[in-house]
């Protein structure tokens, strides 16, 4: 069974398509984050679900029911928004309490669930503040709180913990999924933290321009990605994408004999390496010069010049100087190909 089934959804806006005939099946209690560059579309997808805006052509089905004709309130859809949204002159307790408060639960059911849901979101303590008193994670919380405790059929989040600070924001993220997987609710999560989506996801939407660019697991996406638009976005520092063309089965500009898969000589295309499967050490096959050393802790992030061409290294331990002359060495199994026009994988 699928639990969310969106069929050829187009949405636009006067004469714009915002989203352009988007297809996708969420299995039964999946994580699925959706991730994409701002004004791709995310937010968008998500109030089409919930029903906060009319789609222009297409169908939405939540366990096999056709939904998109529905009131947002008959949907049985829980969304949290990036502003959490929070009724500020009323108690935790009672901002908790509403969503069941209007769906005319008895007192005693409210008060019970309350109670639950705090003490899953460690809010317990908090329910008599209101939040003004709380800081931006606790409201989050509140927030989060609110969406399950009406035991929705599929819980949407848009960007839920970007206004948190970076620390929070990281710690957010588990407790989401930690709590994903205890009510074992289908879940969309949006974000534009590519970060983000890998950590939590158990697969990834990539949209760009209204358009699924790839759908797949986290690492399908990582090891995979099936354009350059996919390789780029997804990774830190963005994985290294050069010119390349093969003269007489050799591929430059590194020279080396690819056999991995059939391209006919002179052809043009992109080659890409992710920063951390470009080696420095002594010895190396490769000789280039150090434009740039940069630390992050508990790594040096290094860029150098090979042949005009600019690449960075990660997962150095040493630093180095700039202008100095380094060795570095790639092997064939790492790189990845895409045609140069359509910017899409080959092989
Ligand atoms: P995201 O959430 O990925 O940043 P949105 O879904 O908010 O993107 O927006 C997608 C595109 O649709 C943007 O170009 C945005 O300007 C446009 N858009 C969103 N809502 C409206 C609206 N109500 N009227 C007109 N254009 C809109
Ligand atoms: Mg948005």
């Amino acid at each position: 069974m699928n639990s969310l089934y969106l069929n050829k959804i187009i949405k636009s806006f006067g004469k714009t398509e915002v989203l352009k005939n988007i297809t996708l099946e969420l299995n039964e209690n999946e994580l699925l984050v959706i991730l994409g560059p701002s004004g791709c579309g995310k937010s968008t997808l998500l109030r089409l679900i919930a029903g906060l805006e009319d789609l222009s052509s297409g169908e939405i089905y939540l366990n096999d029911k056709r939904i998109d004709r529905l009131e947002p309130k008959d949907r049985n859809v829980a969304m949290v928004f990036q502003n959490y949204s929070l009724y500020p002159h009323m108690t935790v307790e009672k901002n908790l309490g509403f969503p069941l408060k209007i769906a005319k639960e008895k007192k005693e059911v409210i008060k019970e669930k309350v109670i639950n849901t705090a003490e899953m979101l460690g809010l317990t303590d908090k329910l008599l503040n209101k939040p003004s008193e709380l800081s931006g994670g606790q409201r989050q919380r509140v927030a989060l709180g609110r969406a399950i405790i009406r035991k929705p059929d599929i819980f949407l989040l848009d960007e839920p913990l970007s206004n948190l600070d970076a620390d929070l924001r990281v710690k957010m993220r588990a407790e989401i999924v930690r709590i994903q997987q205890k009510l074992n609710t289908t879940t969309i999560h949006v974000t534009h933290d590519q970060a983000e989506a890998l950590s939590m996801a158990d697969r990834i939407l990539l949209l760009n321009n209204g358009k699924i660019v790839q759908l797949g697991t986290p690492e399908e996406l990582y090891k995979k990605p099936n354009s350059v638009f996919a390789a780029q976005f997804i990774g830190f520092p963005k994985m290294n994408i050069i010119d390349a063309t093969i003269e007489n089965k050799y591929l430059m500009p590194f020279g080396m004999q690819v056999e991995s898969f059939q391209i006919d000589d002179n052809s043009n295309l992109l080659m890409g390496i992710r920063p951390e499967d470009i080696s420095l050490h002594n010895n190396g096959q490769f000789q280039a010069k150090v434009t740039a050393s940069e630390y992050f802790g508990e790594q040096y992030i290094i860029t150098i010049v090979y042949n005009g061409i600019e690449l960075k290294i990660s997962g150095c331990q040493q630093p180095k100087k700039i202008s100095e002359t380094v060795t570095f060495s790639v092997s064939e199994s790492s790189m990845h190909f895409f045609n140069k026009q359509t910017g899409l994988r080959i092989g």
